[in-house]
């Protein structure tokens, strides 16, 4: 299968080596790359079988909820360098409560955080992976205190090769960097900032022989496409109205669109579902950039605020990829306040559900579009919960007990909190009190 990287840039386009070991057009300096394929030969009611039949075999790559599907991603020609963990198979959850509270009369939620380090960032992780080692690198390193570092840590180590993070002064997501410390990252705090660190890294990826895992990687990129796929699959090709995410660095919602494209294309699906991206208020250059309708340039946020750190993100490196998408689908980006997505976040936890803050904006975010009219009451909606519960339990613990405050230092009210009640060691006492 042919298989390249094409730079993004319309007016470049220029075409490298699956090979090379770039994360940026070399010819127009700044393009972003995507991986593109010869599909000639692809029978997608044959697929659809051989998809289904690898859910009942043992091989781990059949069982991988993202090797499962690889046609769709044939850029790895030899499987011996994949590492899977079983990465994807995330569940699909309705969820009768939450979709009453978003003002619609269903919502199913698809739970990334399932996933063996608890994000979706694994679905793109195990491919960024492969291609390391199909390179020959034996270090990969990443920028970040979020779930990518988490998953890169597991991956790498679990491949064989060195991961190294490196971290923003004071930027320390504690549950997370936890998890990369135990997986065996080698972690460097440094005194600058993110893009400061970024410029460091890559000099250092160079000089050292560093393999970047970065959200810029286009093939993690491609392994996060399996999250349509697989949902696809799941629904038994059923296209919903509506797939609803959240949005940081916009990769995800790159990979889901080009994802859908692709399906689309091939004769997998046969139409687009509309795209919706939440970002939270507080960091939301791609809301703002979207709601200008090309009257005003892309404008990064300097100061990006939002607990949910997992979406802080004021310069988002794929927003060229995210416009493409949200404009081929007719979909739409919203933004949701901190009090908006912790409410959001404690609905889908009394549901039995659980996700972590960044992934409550969908639901947010759809409350706020039906009650808008965008999204019609009956609309067939899938959100996508990206993390885990586990990953921000002193979230949770405020919230619930009324200790929660924004980066402003404003309130954030508890209106569905559920605290510990302290009672004395009296049987009668408490009986009393559950009535
Ligand atoms: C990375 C991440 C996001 C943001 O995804 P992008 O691809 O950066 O837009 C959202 N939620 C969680 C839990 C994440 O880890
Ligand atoms: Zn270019």
């Amino acid at each position: 299968m042919n298989s390249y990287l094409a730079c993004f840039n319309p007016v470049c386009r220029a075409h490298f080596g699956v090979n090379e070991v770039i994360y940026n057009c070399p010819t127009c300096g700044t393009g972003l790359l995507e991986a593109q394929y010869d599909f000639t030969g692809i029978n997608a009611d044959a697929l659809k079988k051989t998809w289904r039949e690898r859910r009942m075999d043992n091989a781990p790559l059949s069982q991988s909820g993202v090797w499962r599907y690889r046609e769709l991603f044939p850029f790895v020609d030899d499987t011996d360098n994949v590492v899977t963990l079983r990465e994807g198979n995330t569940p699909l959850l309705s969820a009768p409560r939450a979709a009453a509270y978003g003002g619609l009369s269903r919502i199913t939620f698809k739970h990334q955080g399932f996933n063996p380090t608890g994000s979706f960032k694994d679905n793109g992780m195990t491919a960024g992976v492969a291609q390391a080692r199909k390179l020959g690198m034996k270090r990969v390193a990443c920028v970040s205190t979020g779930n990518t570092s988490a998953s890169m840590a597991a991956y790498a180590s679990a491949g064989g090769l060195d991961p190294f993070i490196f971290i923003p002064n004071g930027n320390i997501s504690y549950g997370k960097l936890a998890q990369a410390l135990e997986y065996g990252a080698k972690t460097f705090q440094v005194d600058a900032n993110f893009d400061q660190i970024l410029a460091l890294v890559r000099v250092l990826a160079e000089r050292l022989g560093i393999y970047l895992l970065n959200s810029i990687n286009p093939f993690r990129i491609e392994g996060q496409k399996s999250i349509v796929i697989e949902m696809m699959d799941q629904r038994d090709w059923h296209v919903p109205d509506w797939i609803v995410l959240p949005g940081g660095n916009l990769g995800n919602v790159s990979a889901f669109g080009k994802g859908l494209r692709e399906l689309k294309e091939l004769g997998f699906i046969d139409k687009l579902p509309r795209l919706a991206v939440i970002q939270a208020a507080g960091s939301s250059p791609f809301y703002e950039y979207m709601a200008a309708k090309g009257l005003t340039p892309f404008k990064s946020q300097e100061h990006p605020e939002t607990l949910a750190t997992a979406i802080k993100i004021g310069d988002p490196v794929s927003w060229p990829k995210a416009q493409l998408e949200i404009e081929t689908t007719n979909g739409v980006v919203e933004r949701a306040s901190e009090q908006e997505i912790a409410d959001g976040k404690a609905v889908i936890g009394a549901c039995g559900i659980g996700c972590e803050p960044a992934s409550a904006a969908t639901l947010a975010g759809i409350k706020k579009l039906v009650s808008a009219g965008v999204i019609a009451p009956d609309a067939d909606v899938v959100a996508v919960l990206t993390g885990n519960v586990l990953k921000d339990p002193d979230y949770i613990y405020r919230y619930h007990t009324g200790q929660l405050t924004g980066p402003d230092g404003a309130p954030i009210l508890p209106t569905f909190g559920n605290k510990p009640i302290v009672v004395p060691n009296d049987a009668d006492r408490i009986t009393e009190l559950i009535g």
